[in-house]
């Protein structure tokens, strides 16, 4: 097994899934981490995932993660290091896009020195850069949804001058008529921009075409930043990837066995059609109130009490999902916060539970939820496997709950998901070859 090739910094727990989904996709054997690991423990795989919660907390506490996860990754011996961040290029005017950039260029090349990409394009996902305005489909990215968001309002589709304003860095432009030219094109860009003081250089792309010139003229490029898209053009920079048998799957992983479960938190649009296709299967499935909880009943306890019996049988679900009229009524008696946390905790226990029961292939809904989850399971590391749908893999992971013995867990954020996922995520993990 070869040492990692590439080692990610991702500034949110789903983006980093998302990321990890695509290296996977693109034949690279990847493992995410939860956070920046406490050991040095060689990891075996092609890429590295590290999953940080860096996108909204201050810009230096954002710095000095991302130096830990990079210097952790370069123990690791990787040889090119990828900033993760969203394809709205979601950030503020204090960043944390450009400082975080900025100090991984000055720990890699030297104070003020090194060069490196900006582009959070991923065109099949409607997400294209051209003449370095970001469009979300068919819109500006200030025209889009994203003008709203409570934490990072995007209100300039300029890349240029939204990463200008984060960083002391110069930024530059790599317009689509060089992308489209090919990666040689792309390079001399790249060179007319260094000679110019350029450190940044937001690329165009409004193609997976395009994506694959870029990947191909970032080899040796030792810091990248980017969406996920551009994670889809780097694995031909190595042969070795390209060389080896077709028995090395990238997306293998160990058997699936035990008992299955779903629990879900997300009360998003899809999660609701989800659960309600999963009951009319005819499949067990039990309702976790919150006011029960709010009331000092031992919700958890009743929920595995009911499970245990079923579980032999097939996969039971525990929700909490809710229509928005019904979350909205919790919310007004127990606080938006408060109703959040009590059902994440809630949930969480239920799953820690299950897993002491035997179930072994957990499927968890809720992009908030997840994270109460991995955490509760005390997961450090996820091997990703096959997708199930697009952006939700099934992985691997090792918990001290049951040591030895993977645990098979994936994490459906909010609006994922065709509506048989519940049930048909199972049936695809049986059929792995
Ligand atoms: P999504 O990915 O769909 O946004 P999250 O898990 O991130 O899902 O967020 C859903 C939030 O709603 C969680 O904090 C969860 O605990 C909370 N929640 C779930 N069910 C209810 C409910 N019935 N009433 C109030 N809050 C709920």
């Amino acid at each position: 097994m070869n040492r990692p090739l590439i080692g990610c910094i991702a500034d949110d727990f789903t983006g980093a899934t998302d990321l990890a989904n695509n290296l996977v996709r693109a034949g690279m054997r990847c493992v995410q981490t939860i956070g920046v690991p406490g050991d040095g423990a060689v990891v075996q795989a092609d890429a590295i995932v590290v999953a940080l919660k860096s996108r909204t907390v201050p810009a230096a506490e954002a710095v000095e993660q991302s130096l830990a996860a990079m210097r952790w990754l370069q123990a690791q011996g990787v040889q090119q290091i990828y900033f993760k961040y969203c394809s709205t290029f979601d950030s503020t005017p204090e960043g944390n896009i450009g400082p975080v950039t900025e100090a991984l260029l000055d720990a890699l090349h030297g104070p003020g020195q090194g060069f490196t990409i900006a582009c959070p394009a991923f065109p099949v996902n409607q997400r294209t850069v051209f003449k370095g305005h970001l469009f979300v489909g068919d819109v500006l990215l200030s025209d889009s949804g994203m003008r709203h968001h409570p934490l990072t309002p995007m209100t300039d589709a300029n890349l240029v001058r939204v990463m200008q304003a984060q960083t002391r860095r110069k930024v530059g432009l790599v317009a689509q008529d060089a992308v489209a030219a090919g990666p040689q094109a792309i390079r001399e860009r790249f060179a007319a921009l260094q000679a110019e003081g350029v450190g940044v250089a937001v690329v165009d792309a409004v193609s997976n075409e395009d994506l694959m010139s870029i990947g191909k003229a970032l080899a040796g490029m030792l810091l990248v930043t980017a969406g996920s898209g551009i994670a889809i053009g780097l694995p031909q920079n190595w042969p070795q990837l390209q060389t080896r048998g077709a028995e090395v799957r990238a997306d293998a992983l160990p058997p699936a066995r035990g008992l299955q479960a779903v629990v879900s938190g997300s009360c998003s649009v899809a999660t609701n059609t989800q659960v309600l296709h999963f009951k009319q299967s005819g499949r067990p499935s039990l309702a976790i109130d919150p006011l029960t909880i709010a009331a000092g009943e031992d919700v958890a306890a009743q929920a595995l009490a009911w499970a245990e019996p079923l579980l032999a049988s097939g996969p039971v679900l525990l929700y909490a999902t809710a229509e928005p009229s019904a979350v909205r009524a919790v919310q007004e008696k127990l606080g938006v916060t408060q109703a959040g946390e009590m059902v994440e905790h809630t949930l969480s226990r239920i799953a820690s539970g299950l897993v002491q029961r035997g179930v072994r292939q957990l499927l968890v809904a809720g992009g908030e939820t997840s994270g109460a989850v991995v955490q509760a399971l005390g997961v450090q590391r996820m091997a990703i496997g096959p997708q199930i749908d697009p952006g939700v893999p099934w992985t691997a992971v090792d918990t001290p709950l049951c040591p030895g013995e993977p645990v098979h867990v994936a994490l459906k954020s909010g609006n994922f998901g065709s509506t048989d996922f519940f049930t048909k995520a199972f049936a695809q993990l049986s059929s792995q070859p």
